[in-house]
């Protein structure tokens, strides 16, 4: 009788790199859904990096989902979340994913993140996602990059599909052994000081990314109330904080739109960060005594 032998299970580490609002949450939340456990960042260097782990009867990806490249970056907040992402090249990791929204133009914050995919020694795979959109379609633009790399995958985050493929390469690429992360040892940190920390700046990360040059840079973010409830969600309650009327304005937006775009992206990202539902409260108000 011939035995069946099991395939060696291995591990890789995956960088995730693309400019805002690519998809690259999305891409983690959504595609490798429940199976991934997510853990916020604790350290101060590698606080805008979200690690998620995923795992099937191959082995492990652990994936690093780098944070926004901003093309402005004039506050501290985004330096440091710049710096982070630079950080994230020098990280130990075995193949990077480069994600596209071919949905947009490309344009000066592209370029920022090609010059740092050309620095990197490892395989890059591309990924063209929000290929469920057909129009606007700027595909064209981005079509010179498919010579650069070993791999291109059309992807929908969104919709989940040509997944398959795309885990079958990285798994091919997958040469750490196993288990690269002992199982139970990837945990959720405990609601802490750092959490509310953590939550304000996330906020406001959105913040800039909805509003880009509108809003000045004075704005701040404050968390007032985290609490677990009993049906298992988390219940944030945040201000963001600015110091002007005209700003506040244009912070909620037309019928609260803006806001309801904000905190949505945020909920959306603390969720994946937290692995559990989130309720936002969030508001704006002018208060210059609460502004350092
Ligand atoms: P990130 O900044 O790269 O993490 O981008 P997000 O994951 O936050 O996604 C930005 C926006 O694009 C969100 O509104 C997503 O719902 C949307 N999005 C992401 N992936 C897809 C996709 O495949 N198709 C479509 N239609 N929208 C997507
Ligand atoms: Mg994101």
């Amino acid at each position: 009788m011939q035995s069946k032998k099991q395939p060696v299970k291995r591990s890789a580490v995956v960088l995730i790199l693309g400019r805002p609002n690519v998809g690259k949450s999305t891409f983690l939340n959504n595609l490798l859904g429940t199976k991934v456990s997510i853990t916020s960042p604790k350290s101060q260097t590698t606080r805008f990096n979200i690690k998620a782990l995923y795992e099937d009867d191959r082995g492990q990806l652990l994936f690093i989902d780098t944070p926004g490249i901003f093309k402005k970056a004039q506050d501290k907040l985004s330096k440091k979340i710049n710096k982070a992402a630079m950080q994230a090249l020098d990280m130990d990791f075995d193949v990077a994913l480069y994600f596209v929204d071919h949905t947009r133009p490309r344009d000066f914050e592209e370029g920022k993140v090609l010059g740092l995919v050309r620095k990197i020694k490892q395989p890059v795979l591309l990924v063209i996602n929000k290929f469920d959109i057909k129009e606007p379609s700027y595909l064209s633009q981005y079509r010179f990059l498919e010579e650069e790399v070993p791999g291109v995958y059309y992807l929908s985050a969104l919709n989940r599909t040509h997944i398959k493929p795309l885990l079958a390469d990285l798994f091919s690429k997958a040469k750490r052994p196993y288990p690269l992360v002992e199982p139970g040892k990837f945990q959720y940190p405990a609601l802490n000081i750092n959490s509310r920390i953590f939550i304000e700046e996330l906020i406001r990360e959105k913040v800039y990314l909805f509003t880009r040059e509108e809003v000045p840079y004075k704005t701040g973010v404050r968390v007032l109330e985290i609490k677990e409830r009993k049906n298992k969600t988390l219940y944030v309650k945040a201000l963001i904080l600015t110091s002007d009327k005209r700003y506040k304005k244009m912070l909620i937006g037309r019928s609260g739109r803006m806001i309801k775009e904000i905190g949505m992206a945020a909920r959306k990202e603390l969720e994946l960060s937290r692995g559990k539902k989130v309720y936002l409260d969030l508001s704006v108000e002018t208060d210059f005594h609460l502004l350092d």
